[in-house]
C-alpha cells in the first residue's frame, strides 16, 4: 500500500490529549443543537466512526445572556444542560475520537430573544444579527468579570460532560472576545480598549482562565479569524491578525484559524476552490509551536498531504467535507479514494442552521437522518427479494435511487433519454463556477460502475408502452421537470402577456444552445442561484443583461447559502443591471412592461430578448400513463420521485431517490415515518 498518505494518520499531541490522526472536524452548526440532542449525538458519532480523530460541537452558548434564538446552537447554560452533552461525548468517544466543544459568548450577535436580557457588547450599538432592532449594553468591569466567570464555569461543565478539547472562540465576527479585538466595535478607553494589547486582554484572560480551570486534562483550543477580508475596517492577516497570533502564540494548546465572516469561511465552490484559505493562514505556524488546524474544503487526499508537508497546517480541518462524507478519513486510510463522496460546495448544509431546521446535504442524503431514520451513510438494508427494478431517468434522483438499490443488491436497470447522465446537474454544472456540482454525478456513476447488478442505458427514452413491453414489474420514475415558458410562478398566477414570442426563452432553451441577442432581460422569480448564474453566463457571453426580480434582493434565497452578497457583487462588477421589486407584466417585441411589486406602478425597459426563470412543470407523463397499469396489476409497484414528483432543489431530488431505494419492499411505518424528539415533562 502506498505510504504517501500515512502522514495523515499520525497522532498529534494537543496539550494533555492526543488526537489519533490529523482529521479534525471543526465546529459547525447544524440546526439540531440543543433542541435535538439525540439526532445531534448520532450525527457526530457517525463522523467519529468514519475516522475523524477530533469531532467538535457547533458554537455552544455558555450563558443565557448569549442567547442566539431563534437559531438552535448548543447550550451549556447550567448543569441541566450537561446530560445532553454527555450523549454527544459518549457517541464520539465510542469510536476513539476526541470530543471538542466550542464555548461562546456571542455578545453583539446575540439578540437574546428568549432570555430578554440586553445584549452585551464592548459599546452600546445595534446588534449585528440581521436587522434586529435594539442595541447592546456597554459592559462594565463587573460585567467583564461575570463573562469571564461564566466562561470558566462553562469550561468546568464541559469537562464534566466529557469533552477533551475546550475552545475559546474569537471568529466569524460572532463572539464577544472577537468584538473586543475589533477596532470597529471597541471604542473603550479602559484597559480593555485602545491598544491592541488592551483589546486582546479579554481573549487572553478567557484562554488563561480556561487553562487554569480544566487544562490539566483538557486541551484548550482557540478559534481565531486571522483575516476578515474587509481591509482596514477589520482584522487582517498582515497586521493585527498576525500580531494577535504573535502575542498569544504559546498560550493555547491548539490554533484553529480561519477567515471571517462565516460567508468567507464557508465560501461556496462558485466563489472559492479547495485550499482557498491557505494564503491567509500560512503565517500562523511560523509564530507558534502549537498544532494548527485550518479549513479549505479539502476533499482531495493529495491536497491534504500537501498542506501538512508544506507546513500550512498540522491537522486537516473540515466541516463540509465531513458532512458530505463522514467516512472520508477511513476511505483514505483504506486507499479507497474513488469512494470519497466529495463535497460540491453548494452550502445547502448551511441552510439548516439559517432556516432553523435539521441539517441536510446535497451529496449525503443520510446527513441529519442518522438517529431519526436510523440511516447510516455507508450501510443499507440488503434486498428482500430477487425482484428487478426499472428506474426511468438518470438525473440526481434516478442516479441516487439506482445506486442505493444496487447497494442493496437488487438488479437495477437505469434508462436515460439523453446521452449524458445527470439531468439538471449535468446542465447546470456547465454554468460559471458550478463545475464542482458534477461530483453529484461522478460519485454515483463511479459507484454504479462497480456494481454488476446495475445496468445503465443512455439515449433510451421510454414511454409507458415501452416500459410495459420490456416486462418490468417495479418501476421508479425520475424524469425531472421542465422550466415553464408562460411565466407562472410565485405571485404570478396567470401567463405573462407576450410569453409565446420567439425571443422569449427558458433556462432549458439556454441549455439547448439557444441564445437571446442584444439586450436581455433575465426575469428571476425563482430566487435561488439559477437566475443570477444565467445572467452571469449571458453577460460573459457578450449580452447586455438586466436581471429583474420581484424580490428586494437578487438571488435572494442565496442569503441562506451565504452567497447573496457575493453574487450581487459579481453581477454588479460584470455590469449586469439589477432591477429589484419588479414583476414582469408584459413582453412586447422590443420592450417589457414591469409592475412595481408593492405599488403596482408600471414602467418599461427596452430589450431584445427575455429569459424566464419562474416555476417548473413536472415531467410525469410516463408515471401518469403507467398508473392505470398499477391498478390493473400489470405492475407490482410504481413510484415517482424527485422533480418529476414535485420540483425542488437538487438536494431534495437526491434525498427522494435515496428514500425510494431505502423503502423499496420495506413495510411502511404507521404514522410519522421517522423518530421525533419531543419535550417530556
Ligand atoms: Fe458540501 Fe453541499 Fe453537502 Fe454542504 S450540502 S456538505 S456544501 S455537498
Amino acid at each position: 500500500m502506498d505510504d504517501h498518505f500515512d502522514i495523515l494518520f499520525e497522532p498529534v499531541q494537543i496539550g494533555p490529549v492526543v488526537a489519533p490522526n490529523r482529521f479534525y472536524q471543526v465546529p459547525h452548526c447544524n440546526g439540531l443543537g440543543y433542541r435535538m440532542p439525540q439526532a445531534l449525538a448520532a450525527m457526530r458519532g457517525i463522523k467519529a466512526e468514519g475516522g475523524w480523530g477530533v469531532v467538535c460541537t457547533e458554537e455552544v452558548e455558555i450563558h443565557h445572556t448569549s442567547d442566539l434564538s431563534p437559531y438552535v446552537e448548543g447550550r451549556l447554560w447550567d448543569d441541566a444542560d450537561i446530560p445532553a452533552m454527555q450523549l454527544l461525548t459518549a457517541a464520539i468517544h465510542e469510536h476513539g475520537a476526541l470530543a471538542g466543544i466550542e464555548l461562546v459568548h456571542n455578545g453583539l450577535e446575540a439578540a437574546n430573544f428568549y432570555s430578554r436580557i440586553p445584549p452585551l457588547g464592548p459599546r452600546s450599538m445595534s446588534v449585528i444579527l440581521g436587522y434586529e432592532p435594539g442595541q447592546s449594553r456597554r459592559i462594565d468591569k463587573e460585567d467583564i468579570r461575570n463573562v469571564r466567570r461564566w466562561h470558566r464555569d462553562a469550561a468546568i461543565r464541559a469537562k464534566r460532560a466529557g469533552f477533551d478539547i475546550v475552545y475559546c472562540y474569537a471568529g466569524h465576527d460572532l463572539t464577544l472576545a472577537m468584538q473586543f479585538m475589533q477596532r470597529r466595535y471597541n471604542d473603550r478607553t479602559d484597559e480593555y480598549g485602545g491598544s491592541l494589547e488592551n483589546r486582546v486582554r479579554l481573549f487572553r484572560e478567557l484562554i488563561e482562565e480556561t487553562k487554569e480551570a480544566i487544562g490539566d486534562t483538557c486541551a484548550v483550543a482557540v478559534r481565531f479569524a486571522v483575516e476578515e477580508l474587509m481591509g482596514d475596517a477589520g482584522i487582517t492577516s498582515q497586521e493585527e491578525g498576525h500580531d494577535i497570533v504573535a502575542m498569544l502564540a504559546e498560550l493555547p494548546d491548539l490554533w484553529d484559524v480561519n477567515v471571517s465572516n462565516w460567508s468567507n469561511d464557508s465560501a461556496t465552490s462558485r466563489f472559492e476552490k479547495e485550499g482557498f484559505q491557505e494564503s491567509h493562514i500560512a503565517f500562523v505556524k511560523s509564530l507558534t509551536s502549537k498544532p494548527v488546524v485550518g479549513v479549505g474544503r479539502y476533499t482531495s487526499p493529495q491536497s491534504m498531504v500537501s498542506a501538512v508537508q508544506r507546513g500550512i497546517v498540522d491537522l486537516i480541518g473540515a466541516a463540509r467535507p465531513s458532512i458530505a462524507d463522514p467516512f472520508l478519513p477511513n476511505k483514505i486510510k483504506e486507499r479507497r479514494f474513488e469512494d470519497i463522496r466529495e463535497c460540491i460546495g453548494c452550502n445547502i448544509c448551511v441552510t439548516g442552521d439559517m432556516g432553523v431546521f435539521p441539517i441536510r446535504c446535497t451529496q449525503n442524503p443520510t446527513m441529519g437522518e442518522e438517529w431519526r431514520r436510523d440511516w447510516h451513510p455507508e450501510r443499507i438494508a440488503p434486498r428482500k427479494s430477487e425482484q428487478g427494478i426499472l428506474v426511468v431517468g438518470g438525473g440526481p434522483a434516478g442516479l441516487e435511487c439506482a445506486r442505493a438499490l444496487g447497494q442493496r443488491g437488487y438488479t437495477v436497470t437505469l434508462v436515460e433519454a439523453r446521452r449524458d447522465l445527470g439531468g439538471r446537474v449535468e446542465l447546470e454544472a456547465r454554468l460559471p463556477g458550478l463545475i464542482e456540482w458534477r461530483r453529484v454525478i461522478e460519485w454515483r456513476l463511479g459507484q454504479i460502475n462497480k456494481m454488476p447488478n446495475v445496468s445503465i442505458y443512455p439515449e433510451s427514452e421510454m414511454t409507458a408502452e415501452s416500459v410495459l413491453e420490456a416486462g418490468f414489474e417495479h418501476v421508479i420514475v425520475a424524469t425531472g421537470a421542465t422550466w415553464r415558458g408562460d411565466g407562472l410562478g410565485r405571485g404570478q398566477w396567470f401567463p405573462i402577456s407576450g410569453h409565446e414570442a420567439p425571443h422569449v426563452l427558458t433556462p432549458d432553451d439556454i441549455f439547448a444552445g439557444k441564445r437571446p441577442s442584444g439586450r436581455v432581460v433575465v426575469y428571476d422569480n425563482d430566487h435561488f442561484y439559477l437566475g443570477g448564474v444565467l445572467a452571469e453566463k449571458l453577460v460573459r457571453d457578450g449580452s447586455q443583461v438586466l436581471l429583474v426580480t420581484p424580490a428586494p434582493l437578487v438571488s435572494t434565497w442565496t442569503e441562506n447559502t451565504l452567497e447573496q452578497e457575493k453574487i450581487q457583487r459579481r453581477l454588479m462588477n460584470l455590469g449586469v443591471q439589477l432591477v429589484t421589486q419588479q414583476m414582469l407584466e408584459a413582453i412586447q417585441s422590443a420592450k417589457v412592461t414591469l409592475a412595481h411589486a408593492v405599488s403596482g406602478e408600471l414602467s418599461e425597459q427596452a430589450c431584445d430578448g427575455v429569459v424566464l426563470v419562474t416555476d417548473r412543470l413536472p415531467n410525469d407523463q410516463v408515471y401518469q400513463d403507467l398508473k392505470p397499469h398499477l391498478e390493473s396489476g400489470a405492475l407490482k409497484s410504481l413510484r415517482v420521485i424527485g422533480d418529476a414528483d414535485a420540483p425542488n432543489i437538487i438536494e431534495r431530488a437526491v434525498f427522494a431517490g435515496h428514500l425510494a431505494a431505502r423503502e423499496f419492499e420495506e413495510t411502511a411505518v404507521a404514522g410519522t415515518p421517522f423518530r421525533v424528539e419531543r419535550i417530556s415533562w
